[in-house]
């Protein structure tokens, strides 16, 4: 029997359930499947509903983590088994070798001699090296090398620059098990996938792109100093459409309303009015989802020259004829017309669906995790429902509380 917690989960949901037990005076014990805590938010632009940058709430934690002695974190860290009862769980993990230990001093030389170069991909910047610290926001603020991409050895590079002995390019996988009494789910979301939409023509179109891509492209454009380009040609897009419930509220794809998309094109339309002035957006919804201080999204938008909101079912997108553009097929309910509109860019605001964990945790018909009143296992925030962020923080509180008292 221990009184220890681990939280699976490093997004802003686990953090706040660490930060919170330990504060309390419990042990708590953070597995995250990155290299870095901070999950999705850490990766956003902005965020809503004061789109302050995501340092805002997430550096207090950090620092509130770090000043905690009861709490220890793993990084890189997949869960490969779950065993045991309320009171008395244990959990197996396989940690990846960062490659680079504790010494490291996050001076970047590493990165600038490193001559490899990880595959683009949703969330890197562009370029990224196979020695990189996370944009931004790291925590830990260290490097890591991608054991994928880093050729050990042959290439040895790092080695040469490194003065803090942090290089070790032959660590290896490491497995451990932990022992607790209460088990924290805190597995947050992935987005549905969007190529399963097939009249938006996601994966032939490059243009066409997820409300999460473009929250990237929206942070490296405003927050890292790279230019927003289209994917096709680089060129600075002049008309976006945003197409919601993409998959959303649809009986062949999730038929349940995802809680943030709304908010999430509102939040991308204003800061693109901010940022690229001569932008116009045009939002495409069946009807629009905001909640308390959200609202305030919508009179801004509302009363934004560059922004359009039209009520209407978006039914098709295709290449246009000039090979330039994309032609949206649009029911507009209020002009009660049909349109076909040109865009240079689509962004589709995809819903939230749960993250797989092998643990026997009893799960809704959508695969969204159930809390129950007598195991230990506790599901928390975004990996029970669609939330954000405020409501998440709110749930991961309450789960904390959930985990001392049972
Ligand atoms: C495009 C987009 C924009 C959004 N913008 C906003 C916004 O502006 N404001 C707002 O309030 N909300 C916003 N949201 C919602 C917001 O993202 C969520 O509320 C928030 O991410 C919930 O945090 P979380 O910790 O529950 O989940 P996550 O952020 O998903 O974090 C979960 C963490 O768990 C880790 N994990 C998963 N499985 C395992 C495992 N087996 N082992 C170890 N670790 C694991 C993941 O790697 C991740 O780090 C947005 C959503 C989308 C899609």
């Amino acid at each position: 029997m221990t009184s220890q917690t681990i939280i699976i989960g490093g997004g802003i949901s686990g953090i706040t359930a660490a930060v919170e037990l330990a504060e309390a005076g419990k042990q708590v014990v953070l597995i995250e499947k990155e290299n870095y805590l901070g999950g999705n938010v850490s990766r956003f632009n902005n965020y809503f509903p004061k789109l302050c940058p995501p340092s805002c709430g997430l550096e207090i934690n950090y620092r509130r983590i770090r000043s905690n002695p009861r709490i220890s974190f793993y990084t890189g860290a997949s869960v490969r088994s779950v065993y045991g009862t309320n009171g008395d769980y244990r959990v197996t993990i396989d940690l990846k070798p960062r490659l680079i230990n504790n010494n490291c001093t996050s001076c970047g030389l590493c990165a600038e001699v490193c001559p490899e170069e990880r595959p683009a991909k949703l969330g890197r910047t562009a370029g990224e090296k196979a020695a990189y610290i996370n944009s931004g926001l790291a925590f830990p603020m260290k490097y890591v090398i991608d054991p994928e991409v880093c050729k050990r050895e042959d290439c040895g590079k790092c080695l040469e620059v490194c003065d803090y002995d942090a290089i070790q390019l032959n660590a290896s996988t490491a497995e451990l098990e932990i022992q607790a009494g209460k088990i924290i789910v805190a597995t947050g979301w992935i987005l549905y996938d969007a190529a399963n939409i097939e009249e938006y023509h996601y994966k032939e179109e490059p243009d066409v792109v997820t409300n999460q891509e473009f929250e990237r492209m929206l942070a490296a454009a405003t927050r890292e100093g790279e230019k927003l380009t289209r994917p096709s040609d680089e060129k600075v897009p002049g008309r976006i459409a945003f197409i919601q419930c993409a998959g959303s509220r649809d009986v062949n794809h999730l038929p349940y309303c995802s809680a943030v998309c709304c908010s999430t094109s509102l939040k991308h339309a204003l800061t693109l009015s901010e940022h690229y002035p001569e932008s116009k957006s045009e939002i495409f919804y069946i009807d629009l989802r905001l909640a308390g201080r959200n609202e305030n999204l919508l009179n801004r938008a509302e009363s934004t020259e560059q922004i359009t909101l039209t009520k209407g079912k978006v039914g098709r997108v295709k290449p246009a004829e000039d090979g330039k553009s994309l032609l949206l097929e649009v029911e507009d309910i209020t002009g009660a017309t049909r349109r076909q509109v040109s865009f240079d860019m689509v962004v589709l605001a995809m819903g939230l669906t749960p993250v797989p964990l092998a643990a026997d945790l009893q799960v809704n018909e959508y695969g969204f995790y159930l809390p129950d009143q007598v195991s230990g296992l506790i599901p928390t925030a975004t990996c029970k429902r669609p939330m954000d962020v405020s409501s998440s923080v709110k749930d991961a509180t309450a789960s904390a509380l959930k985990a001392m008292q049972r």
